[in-house]
């Protein structure tokens, strides 16, 4: 009996990791073909970050206007993370994202290179599991004051989002990027201090530094579903404990209450008793290991398929012809620094030669993306937009 117990909870971790394996190999596949597919052109990494819709959340909801780089598909992503959030909590943190398996990955490095779990003294781990929400907090007004700057200087369509270059996710979607130094020098920075302190202590980024785990642990209360032990059958052999990646106190309580669990389901894995660690909810519905895997999943599948087949859940970037067929009108707002000055000429009509002669490009650059060569000649893509309005107005006068 308790050899098949063992035999399903080794089934169960075995298909998690099956799970985080394929989920990182999609997301970084998606990492690599923003840098490299030019046609059809993905969005910008950011806008496949939960996280982006708790950036963006306050400039869209006062002004109506989303942070550069932040796509309807950063909301849908976080009613996503939020529904799973609803019954298994930080079931996210612990069944989906990328950064946390990566984490878990280099844990399991080092568990081989010192033969055990390293833990960090309490007196400097109980504090420093704080800083997370100092971290949430300093983003959160940092980003709301970026956009009463923008809204003050009447520049609402660039707003910039302040914690991308320090941010170590952005860093990884871009390390086959030519811009990695150029532009998250700190955020790959991060990345390292983050991956090397996974080999040391794991889920490092997650326990002290992610403000998305921070918001999840915030209203992890919400949770349904909750690690729960039978304190009758339960003997007390740490086992739990010492598989916890955010190092629980399993064997000391009944039900994991903490904010800090990611609801990885290590330890119910792990328990050698069978019906002593499980994940029960209400009226003491049970749910095993791999339904929490496979239900996370399906909440993921189900929102991004049904958001994806409805429109909303862009994957790729229109093209400006497309996007004014959309409007059913040009607006110079709607340019930006992945179209080439050729796309802006046809679709705005203003012709070829104006525009070389005011950004004083070559012809070839004028079939590069602007972005490309805005460096070059020092303008920003916002004067493009500015030019392309004032000489559509000057024309209907
Ligand atoms: S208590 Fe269990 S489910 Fe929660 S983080 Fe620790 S091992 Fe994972
Ligand atoms: S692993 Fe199971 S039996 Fe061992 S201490 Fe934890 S709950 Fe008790």
């Amino acid at each position: 009996m308790e050899k098949s117990n063992k035999k399903i909870q080794n089934l169960f971790r075995a298909i998690r990791w099956l799970f985080l394996f394929l989920i990182l190999v999609f997301v970084t596949s998606i990492g690599l073909m923003h840098q490299y597919l030019q046609k059809p052109k993905l969005l910008s990494t950011d806008a496949f970050c939960p996280f982006g819709g708790i950036e963006s959340f306050f400039s869209s909801v006062v002004y109506g206007v989303m942070l550069k780089r932040i796509m309807l598909s950063s909301f849908i992503l976080l009613i996503a993370v939020l529904i799973a959030a609803v019954i298994f909590r930080r079931a996210f943190c612990g069944q989906i994202c990328v950064l946390g398996t990566i984490q878990e990955f280099f844990a399991k490095i080092g568990q081989f290179i010192f033969k055990k779990r390293l833990n960090m003294p309490k007196m400097v781990d109980k504090p420093l599991r704080y800083l997370k929400y100092l971290v949430l907090l300093v983003i959160v007004v940092w980003q709301i004051t970026a956009v009463y700057q923008a809204v003050k200087a009447g520049n609402t369509n660039e707003i910039p989002l302040v914690i991308r270059p320090y941010d170590p996710w952005a860093a990884y979607m871009h390390l086959a990027s030519a811009d990695l130094f150029a532009e998250f020098t700190i955020g790959f920075i991060v990345l390292i201090v983050v991956l090397i302190g996974s080999v040391l202590y794991d889920r490092f980024f997650c326990k002290y530094l992610c403000p998305m785990g921070a918001t999840l642990g915030l209203i992890n209360r919400i949770g349904l579903f909750k690690v729960t032990r039978n304190d009758k059958t339960c003997i007390h052999c740490k086992a739990c404990n010492k598989v916890c990646p955010v190092n629980i106190d399993v064997m000391s309580v009944e039900i994991v209450n903490s904010s800090e669990c990611i609801n990885c389901n290590e330890c119910v894995n792990k328990c050698p008793v069978p019906d002593t660690l499980y994940v029960e909810g209400p009226k003491k519905i049970k749910a095993s290991p791999l339904a929490v895997t496979l239900i996370t999943l399906l909440i993921f599948g189900l929102v991004l398929g049904i958001t994806t087949v409805s429109g909303q859940f862009q994957w790729f970037q229109q093209s400006l012809e497309k996007e004014v067929e959309k409007l059913g009108t040009f607006d110079a707002s709607l340019i930006k620094g992945s179209q080439t000055f050729k796309e802006v000429s046809d679709v705005s009509k203003v012709p070829k030669e104006a525009i070389i002669e005011k950004f004083k490009i070559t012809e070839e650059e004028f079939n590069s993306p602007i972005k490309e060569i805005k460096d070059k000649y020092d303008f920003e893509t916002e004067e493009v937009r500015e030019f392309i309005k004032e000489y559509l107005e000057s024309k209907k006068l």
